[in-house]
């Protein structure tokens, strides 16, 4: 293997630089041994009865909910995430196990009336789920994929992002503690390239749930095809934040900087285009500049942190490329110097709707202003990208915000408000944002196959 794909990984808190552990890397050979383990422990697991994996789900929730503040520590060295952020994480892997343990009894087939029989429908497991993770939330989206799919039946094999295994690890030594299987959940950390194409390609995989970049989601498409494999894609997003002029603008402006900072804007739903109708563009920036200003920056261990590092010095350097002469820095926040990938809140204008930082995901405390001029200029606006994840509308008309709303391709909308993510409500993307839904009613189905069997009654 060559050196671009070590045996180990260091991993690194991204506010300091200093190594905090190194992590094996998994190898196809590593691969291939635990689909088998994790074969095994699903024929067992499937066979339960749906009680006894639900109770065994709910011993996993209250393990994670006994060393909460543990995993939330973890998040907050290994990814840099403010603590009042990470210690919401690690709840919502505990609450989501849950969610899941609840829908195990409720999973239930169908009895559809038809001429000279009986039809039956079954929602059985697939089998082996592979869930390739990204570094920007590890935790619950680790979470989002593993919880509804051994509530349906399945096993799981976890490949972390490289910079992020260690929540990860840390969760299925939980697992095996609260009595879960052995090899039912797996977690194989490794590169992408190696240990995640060997997951994807690996035959007795039923299923791959990926969240990452669209690049990389096209290429796990594009090899699932070839097996015929089952796939999820929760990928990038560049998402709108419309303002219009009859809108609480104080509020509209106040709650802007949490809805492209938080994270340090490494979030797939942050709404990084803040899209203002004309008559109110000067009010919401003069607004705007104190509030962006008095988001704290600094050292996430603080609980008064807002803000902490971007995860790693690479991805300081894509953020700053977009930062570039042709665009006016209209405001600029603080950050630390020294060590840390630091990088300042940076809002732009003066760029057309079609420069890069307009329309790519930036993954960065960046967001771009551009001004509209009624709603179908909004509305065109807001869909001039090939992203669909998510999007905000600030508006005090009623007709306004559901003509919006229904208008905008896109997958998760809110109303006078960020929120996007909710572990009883469905979640994904529109067009180039992903494929598939997570969470909410529908998420242990996506880990079933439906089989229809028909009995005949006449009479033999
Ligand atoms: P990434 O695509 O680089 O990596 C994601 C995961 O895929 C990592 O575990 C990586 O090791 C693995 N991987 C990389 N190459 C692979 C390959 N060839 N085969 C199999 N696996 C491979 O993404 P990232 O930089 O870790 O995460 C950031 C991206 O994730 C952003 O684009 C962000 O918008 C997206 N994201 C989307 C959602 C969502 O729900 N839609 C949520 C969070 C993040």
């Amino acid at each position: 293997m060559s050196n671009e794909h070590p045996h180990e990984h260091q991993v690194l808190n991204p506010a300091t630089e200093e190594v905090i552990a190194t992590v094996p890397a998994a190898t196809p050979a590593d691969v291939d041994a635990a689909v088998t383990r994790a074969a095994r422990a699903q024929t067992g697991w499937a066979a339960l009865a749906p009680g006894d994996r639900a109770r065994l789900l709910r011993r996993f929730a209250t393990a994670v909910d006994d060393h909460l503040e543990e995993l939330a520590q973890l998040e907050v060295r290994e990814a840099g995430h403010p603590i009042a952020g990470a210690r919401w994480e690690a709840g919502n892997v505990r609450d989501l196990l849950e969610y899941a343990a609840g829908g195990v009894e409720r999973l239930a087939g169908s009895q559809i009336p038809v001429p000279g029989g009986l039809n039956i429908t079954f929602q059985e497991p697939l089998g082996v789920v592979a869930v390739i993770a990204p570094w920007n939330f590890p935790m619950p989206i680790a979470a989002w994929g593993t919880a509804p799919a051994l509530a349906a039946g399945n096993a799981v094999l976890l490949k972390p992002a490289e910079t992020t295994p260690l929540t990860a690890l840390r969760l299925a030594e939980l697992a095996t503690e609260a009595g879960l299987p052995d090899g039912l959940f797996q977690v194989l950390p490794g590169a992408g390239p190696v240990a995640g194409e060997a997951l994807v390609e690996h035959p007795r995989v039923a299923k791959v749930v990926f969240t990452g970049s669209t690049a990389v989601g096209k290429r796990i498409m594009a090899k699932c095809a070839a097996g015929v494999k089952r796939v999820t894609l929760e990928l990038g997003g560049k998402s709108p934040n419309i303002v219009f002029a009859d809108a609480d603008i104080e509020r509209a402006a106040r709650s802007a900087p949490g809805s492209f900072l938080d994270n340090t804007g490494q979030d797939c739903c942050a709404r990084s285009r803040i899209l203002v109708q004309r008559g109110v563009y000067d009010r919401f920036m003069e607004l705007l500049e104190p509030a962006v200003r008095s988001f704290a920056v600094g050292d996430p261990a603080e609980p008064g942190t807002a803000m902490g590092p971007l995860i790693s010095a690479a991805q300081r350097e894509r953020v700053r490329s977009y930062v570039t002469e042709d665009a006016r820095v209209a405001i600029r926040g603080e950050a630390p110097a020294g060590k840390g990938f630091w990088y300042p809140a940076t809002v732009l204008e003066g760029v057309g709707p079609t420069h890069r930082a307009a329309v790519e995901e930036i993954f960065g405390p960046v967001a771009v202003v551009l001004p509209f001029e009624d709603e179908a200029d909004a509305v065109r606006l807001a869909n001039a990208t090939d992203y669909g994840l998510s999007g905000s509308i600030w508006t005090r008309d009623v007709g306004r915000a559901v003509r919006v709303s229904r208008a905008v391709a896109a997958g998760n909308l809110s109303v006078n408000s960020h929120s996007s993510v909710r572990y009883w409500t469905p979640f994904g993307g529109y067009k180039q944002s992903g494929l598939g839904r997570e969470l909410g009613p529908g998420a242990l189905a996506a880990f079933t196959e439906t089989k229809n069997v028909f009995i005949s009654t006449e009479e033999q």
